[in-house]
């Protein structure tokens, strides 16, 4: 999921779920800042002390970007070359991929079926509901929970829309290239042939073109100018098909997916989550009734548009207070920079991006050495 979904519809769910509006903000940050926070600057203050920042996000060396990039264009075909470099990304994978946006859903018996993500699954569930009682622990000013609770609804959000892969190199996640089909205004013909490569690629490929696509875009090069479709996942509005190339435990080959049907679904399961925490955690919880937000959410969620377009939409669908603070990835990123010039490092402990990489730590080991093993899932 992108922007609209992470923090403009966390956000929404958040306030309906009767959380503050000021911490509502910050679990909507989080959720999105999981998807921003894509590199290792760690802030050095005099003292010694340091805020090592963990990367939650898609790290695709800079290469491989441009060998993608050159391969769609034509330029050159890195096809072979490309998969040593994805190859190469192993441990990446396990440990930005797997916890931060694949979850494994833990069906079948291999480990392979068992990394496959479902949706809204049973792992996913008890990952929100133990960081919930993590998050209701009070630390004072040194509470991280909420940042917590923005990272388990990235997490969580995600499995309605990136099920049915993994976030490893697997068979399962190749697709049949001719069986996509896009349904309304999306058709590019011929298009899906040209990213072949992609398709063929043991890394879910749309998580590839994002990143491959958004460089692109700043750069101006006009071979990508279909790029969008290949978020297919990560558009709300959206209706389409694929098979896969291998048959999913219990699944089949054929997925058939509603965009719409499956984000209002991930909506109102992360509003109840959300009203979940607010009812423990503040007494005098106010939430909104779900039936009373369901048809402006489903109406936001129909918008056609580029995330800009859909955030615009959950701004103004009533959802959200007026004058609502804006996302801007920078506002947590610079204070990377800040800690370094504090007093004190003591004094960055209080800073939502400290609390931020705590939080991101702590969900990472989680996720690898505790929740999943637990699930007989060895991997990392
Ligand atoms: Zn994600």
């Amino acid at each position: 999921m992108q922007e609209d979904m992470h923090y403009y519809g966390t956000l929404a769910m958040a306030l309906a779920a009767g959380i503050p509006k000021e911490k509502a903000r910050i679990i909507a940050y989080a959720s999105q800042f999981v998807d921003d926070s894509s590199s290792h600057e760690n802030g050095c203050n005099n003292d010694g002390g340091m805020l090592v920042t963990f990367t939650t996000s898609h790290e695709l060396i800079d290469s491989a970007k441009t060998m993608i990039a050159n391969t769609i264009a034509g330029v050159a075909d890195c096809s072979d070359k490309l998969q040593d470099t994805v190859m190469y990304n192993k441990e990446i994978q396990r440990k930005v991929w797997v916890p931060n946006h694949f979850l494994p859903g833990g069906k079948g018996e291999t480990l392979e079926e068992r990394a496959i993500c479902q949706k809204n699954s049973e792992i996913a569930n008890v990952m929100f509901d133990e960081h919930i009682d993590y998050a209701l622990k009070d630390r004072g000013d040194y509470d991280y929970g909420l940042h917590l609770l923005g990272v388990a609804a990235h997490v969580y959000m995600d499995t309605f829309s990136h099920y049915g892969f993994s976030g490893f190199s697997s068979d399962f996640n190749r697709i049949k290239s001719s069986s996509m089909k896009v349904k309304g205004e999306y058709k590019y013909p011929g298009f899906v042939e040209k990213i072949g490569m992609i398709l063929k690629s043991e890394v879910p490929f749309f998580f590839l073109w994002d990143k491959v696509k958004s460089d692109f875009a700043e750069g101006g090069d006009s071979a990508l100018g279909h790029g969008a479709v290949m978020s297919l996942p990560d558009m709300p509005f959206l209706k389409w098909e694929f098979s896969f190339e291998k048959p999913r435990p219990g699944n089949g080959c054929l997925s058939v997916r509603d965009n719409v049907a499956s984000f209002a679904e991930g909506c109102e399961a992360l509003y109840m989550k959300l009203r979940a925490y607010a009812e423990k955690k503040y007494a005098d919880t106010q939430p909104v009734a779900y039936d009373d937000i369901r048809g402006s959410v489903l109406s936001v969620l129909n918008v056609v548009g580029d995330k800009e377009t859909r955030s615009e939409a959950w701004y103004k669908s009533g959802l959200l207070p007026e004058n609502a603070p804006r996302y801007d990835k920078n506002e947590w990123a610079i204070e990377i920079e800040k800690f370094g010039y504090l007093a004190r490092s003591e004094d960055g402990l209080t800073l939502d991006c400290y609390k931020f990489h705590q939080a991101a730590t702590y969900h990472r080991y989680y996720v690898l050495k505790d929740l999943l093993p637990r699930h007989r899932i060895a991997l990392y």
